[in-house]
């Protein structure tokens, strides 16, 4: 059976990483025990000649949510159909949705924490008993039709697990946290990506760029096709180290892998000499959103240990003073 892989879905996914994008588990680098975890729950449905379970997978955005969906899809040897919460916007669209679906088709929602009340009501009995509830009419002549749905999977993204409502949680017989990737493992994965792009990559290169990606693939990727232009233009066969330091510097990537919403906000953090900044106060500072602040830019600060949340609020870490050469308050109170 040849396999259907529709992907509607309008994000800023070029077609180069559509091409870069693994398609089975050797290449899919990293996240080893998720691979292991779902390799096994993927063999057993398999053998019993079943759907696999519905799946959530949370983390920040470009760890390879979308990835492992689509090489799911690939070892059930399933048809996937890709879309993202804010395009289903009525109880209908999804139900147009399920009713699409065929025996076995894997169904990927993207920012799953976004689907509204009245669209989280049609998937629940859907994901339980493979079943739409519609309702017709109103009041007291009010119907419920019954329709059945072909068996399927659900594979839910979402980059805030605490968003996801518990009824909806619940649900999924499986759930997975992605982790961001060590230096060595993103290196891997731009040495493959150089390879498929017919430019090869010096390992020393690919180590410098993945020290430099907020632990990212998306990131890493996106800096590999920048350093490779630079290498293209000065005539160059493979991506050596020094084009790459001067690549990066150029395009003004730091040296600890912070962007520039990261370095504005550490010193916003820095410049409050110890005193905890609420997430609101951050967010009216920075003119960006709470939802984006916590689920983009705070988990790698968090996880490397720049950024400590207090029930006052964050604040900055001595490693961040460190890192962005201010003094701590622990030492002005030294002096
Ligand atoms: P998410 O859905 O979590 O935002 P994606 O699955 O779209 O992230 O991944 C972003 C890009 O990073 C993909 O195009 C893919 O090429 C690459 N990528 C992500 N994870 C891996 C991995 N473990 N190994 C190799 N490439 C990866």
């Amino acid at each position: 059976m040849e396999r259907i892989v529709e992907i509607e879905k309008f994000s800023s996914e070029s077609e180069l990483e559509t091409t870069l994008r693994p398609d089975c588990w050797n290449d899919y680098i990293g996240q080893d025990q998720i691979k292991k975890n779902l390799s096994v729950f993927i063999e057993a449905s398999k053998k019993r000649d079943e759907c696999l379970d519905h799946v959530l997978f949370f983390g920040p955005p470009g760890l390879g949510k979308t990835t492992l969906g689509l090489i799911i899809a690939s070892e059930m040897n399933a048809n996937i159909k890709v879309t993202a919460a804010p395009m289903i916007e009525k109880s209908g669209d999804l139900a147009a949705i399920l009713t699409n679906l065929d025996e076995g088709d894997i169904l990927f929602i993207d920012e799953i924490h976004r689907l509204s009340p009245a669209v989280e009501e049609i998937l629940y009995p859907a994901m339980e008993d493979f079943r739409l509830d519609i309702i017709i009419g109103s009041g007291p002549a009010a119907q419920t039709v019954k329709i059945d749905l072909p068996r399927f999977t659900l594979i839910g993204a979402t980059t805030r697990a605490g968003m996801l409502s518990n009824p909806l949680r619940d649900r999924f017989g499986m759930n997975f946290r992605l982790q961001f990737y060590k230096p060595n493992e993103l290196a891997t994965i731009l040495v493959k990506a150089s390879e498929k792009l017919e430019k090869p990559i010096e390992a020393s290169s690919a180590l410098e760029i993945s020290r430099r990606s907020r632990g990212t693939p998306r990131i890493a990727l996106r800096l590999l096709r920048r350093v490779r232009d630079f290498a293209e233009v000065a005539d160059e066969t493979s991506i050596v180290l020094q084009r790459t330091q001067y690549a990066l510097d150029e395009l003004g990537i730091n040296d600890n892998g912070f962007d520039e919403m990261d370095l504005r906000l550490l010193k916003l953090l820095v410049e409050a000499k110890g005193k905890a900044m609420g997430l609101s106060t951050l967010a009216a500072a920075l003119s960006e959103d709470e939802g984006t602040i916590e689920d983009v830019f705070e988990p790698y600060l968090l996880a490397n240990g720049y950024l400590e949340r207090t029930a006052r609020g964050r604040i900055a870490t001595i490693k961040t003073y460190e890192v962005l050469k201010f003094n701590s308050p622990q030492d002005d109170t030294l002096f």
